[in-house]
């Protein structure tokens, strides 16, 4: 484990501004709600004071995209794509800046953002603009619409993929969308902002605006939004599907997971430890498919822990903008209260706590990686989303068990299993109620596949082809 050294005035790196306004019509404005600030999550350090807004600038962001939607959803999907593509390869050309901002906002190793955000949210664009003039190929009839203007509110735990998730389909049928990131992490998405800017994207297209969840809320509330997709917790997911039940509005949620990583006795172990750590320490374990549940059979359980805790002794956590980091920030002090009250709940409900020798930074916010292992089914470590980096273990005899603990939780958003046989893999993934499942593998995006949940992990599909279907009428 390595000492943390706070980045030199971190904002001069990529050229933070002091301030930001909203991004509406095209124009950064002023927003007439309370600035708030962001902070580095590595350093506390503030970053940039970034405009609230209001209802009413709300109001003027969905009039700026109802105004845009004729113009833009008239042009052959062709011209479109022209617009995509060039978005695409500018971000592919700013991806360092993107990744610097991405990671100091959020408090992600830059490994990751350089490496795996950056590159998808590149690749989402480039994969839809490739759907744009295919539509009536897309299995929805040959001549689908465009729903209209699309209200997307997104979480911080990867606020540029995310965005990319919403925006990159909802341009491609022809949607005009306004875009809520969240209230931790703006910087990238006002970034993005710029490069709508610079891709000469017409005004209205893309409306960004930022604060919280009031913000939120008067996006998807707002009469004249006809597509609301909404990425973030199960609490406010079901909140957004009350208010805008019976408004005629479609609506897809993406909310939260509880994942089983399903290991069995004759798995690769090697390449298992490794899918583990990937599974619940990649992103500080923000992550909403996380494998957070290690079920692992009972006859290689000492020896799967032993190989796991020694990998877990040469992760190396701190500076984020250190590319050896393989740790970063807790993204919020919110979020680290959250952790640390989960954690100690699972020490008084009686699973055992271990977690490497860890001298954590003073400032900012962290928390170490995390096993928890005694763990039994009732224990709310192994029912709550914690949304960080801690791993509780569970054990099982059978194939029918594990499937038995797997579904054993009102989340249903992935899941991964670890085994030599195919016919096994084939036999749990028909039973595991999860929208993924990963085998050998986890945590492996890519735009062409579908994603989304079961359960209380929400409803609607994003990614692939079956992502358009939440931006098309029929
Ligand atoms: P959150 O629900 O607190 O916030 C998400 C977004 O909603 C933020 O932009 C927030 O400002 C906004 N918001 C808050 N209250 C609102 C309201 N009443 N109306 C409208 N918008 C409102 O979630 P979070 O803490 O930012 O993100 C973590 C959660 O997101 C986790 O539960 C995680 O599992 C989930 N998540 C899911 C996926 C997925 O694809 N299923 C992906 C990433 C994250």
């Amino acid at each position: 484990m390595f000492e943390y050294a706070p980045a030199p005035e971190s904002r001069d790196v990529v050229g933070i501004r002091p301030s930001y306004g909203l991004f509406i019509d095209g124009e950064f404005v002023d927003g007439t709600g309370t600035p708030f600030k962001t902070v580095n999550p590595a350093s506390e350090e503030v970053l940039a004071e970034v405009a609230t807004a209001s209802p009413d600038d709300v109001d003027r962001a969905v009039r700026a995209a109802r105004k845009a939607f004729g113009g833009w959803s008239a042009l052959p999907g062709s011209e479109r794509a022209k617009y995509l593509f060039r978005i695409a390869r500018i971000i592919q050309e700013r991806s360092r800046e993107l990744a610097v901002l991405e990671s100091l906002d959020n408090g992600k190793p830059i490994r990751e953002s350089r490496d795996v955000d950056l590159p998808l949210v590149a690749a989402h664009f480039f994969y839809y603009a490739g759907w744009a003039d295919k539509l009536g190929y897309a299995g929805y009839g040959a001549d689908p619409r465009p729903v209209g203007v699309a209200g997307q509110v997104i979480p911080w735990n990867f606020p540029l993929l995310m965005l990319a998730w919403k925006i990159a389909p909802a341009l491609a049928c022809g949607n005009t969308v306004v875009l809520k990131p969240a209230e931790t992490t703006p910087l990238t998405a006002l970034l993005f902002a710029e490069i709508c800017r610079q891709a000469d994207l017409p005004p209205g297209v893309v409306n960004i605006v930022t604060g919280a969840g009031e913000t939120g809320a008067a996006v998807v509330n707002h009469p004249d939004v006809d597509k609301v997709a909404f990425t973030g917790s199960t609490e406010v997911g079901r909140q957004i599907a009350r208010s805008v039940a019976g408004s005629g509005k479609k609506v897809t949620l993406e909310l939260g997971g509880k994942a089983a990583n399903i290991v069995f006795e004759d798995a690769a172990l090697d390449q298992a430890v490794e899918g583990i750590v990937n599974g619940i320490f990649f992103n500080q374990g923000h992550v909403c498919c996380a494998g957070s549940r290690l079920l692992v059979q009972e006859s290689i359980e000492a020896e799967l822990l032993d190989a796991l805790k020694r990998r877990l002794g040469t992760l190396r956590l701190g500076d984020p903008l250190d590319k050896n980091t393989d740790i970063g920030a807790i993204n919020s002090a919110a979020q680290l209260a959250r952790i640390r009250e989960l954690s100690d709940l699972g020490e008084a409900e009686g699973a055992e706590r271990w977690s490497p020798p860890c001298a954590l930074p003073d400032k900012g916010f962290w928390f170490p990686p995390t096993i928890f292992t005694g763990v039994a089914q009732s224990h709310r470590i192994a029912r709550e989303e914690v949304f960080g980096p801690v791993l509780s273990v569970l054990t099982f005899r059978t194939p029918a068990e594990a499937v038995e603990k797997a579904n054993n939780t009102p989340f249903g958003l992935s899941a991964g299993v670890w085994t030599e046989k195919g016919s096994r893999i084939l036999w749990m993934a028909s039973k595991l109620r999860a929208g993924v499942v990963w085998a050998n593998t986890f945590n492996r995006f890519d735009p062409t596949s579908p994603f989304g949940g079961y359960k209380e992990s929400g409803y609607g599909r994003e990614g692939g082809r079956h992502g358009l279907e939440a931006y098309l009428d029929v």
